[in-house]
């Protein structure tokens, strides 16, 4: 089910996103993929929209990034993210409320078109270890 309607670059995207521990921007996509069928960030764009909407890939708006979705399933889902900030990692959980809790704080009148849930800190490993004086 999960592969229905998929292309071939639409597969690299995934597979790309899949063996990947950390979040990938479009352009990291597109370094992993370059190789194969796909040349251009419009592609790896096309295909990052429809794997989105078939809840395959989800988006880190805080960090313009995506991941694969940890919980493969048909219905629509409401992800949150817990995102560490020293190591990148993503873990995805079930947040099912999130929608209802958004319409409740945006009011009735509010067309809600999206929610997301990110959370930011420092994951057990990264707590403990000194912070990295990177860049
Ligand atoms: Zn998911
Ligand atoms: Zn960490």
């Amino acid at each position: 089910v999960q592969s229905r309607e998929l292309n071939q670059n639409d597969r690299l995207v995934l597979t790309a996103l899949g063996r990947a521990e950390r979040p990938l921007s479009a352009y990291d996509i597109l370094d992993q993929t370059r190789s194969g069928s796909i040349k251009a960030p419009t592609q790896v764009y096309r295909s990052l929209q429809k794997l989105e909407g078939q809840g395959l890939v989800h988006r880190i708006e805080a960090l313009s990034a995506f991941v694969a979705c940890s919980d493969q399933h048909d219905h629509e889902h409401r992800p949150g993210f817990v995102i560490c900030r020293g190591c990148n990692s993503v873990r995805e959980f079930e947040a099912p409320k999130l929608l209802g809790l958004a319409q409740e704080v945006a009011g009735e009148e509010f067309s809600l078109e999206s929610v997301s849930l990110e959370i930011f800190g420092r994951c057990g490993a990264c707590k403990d270890s000194r912070p990295e004086t990177r860049g």
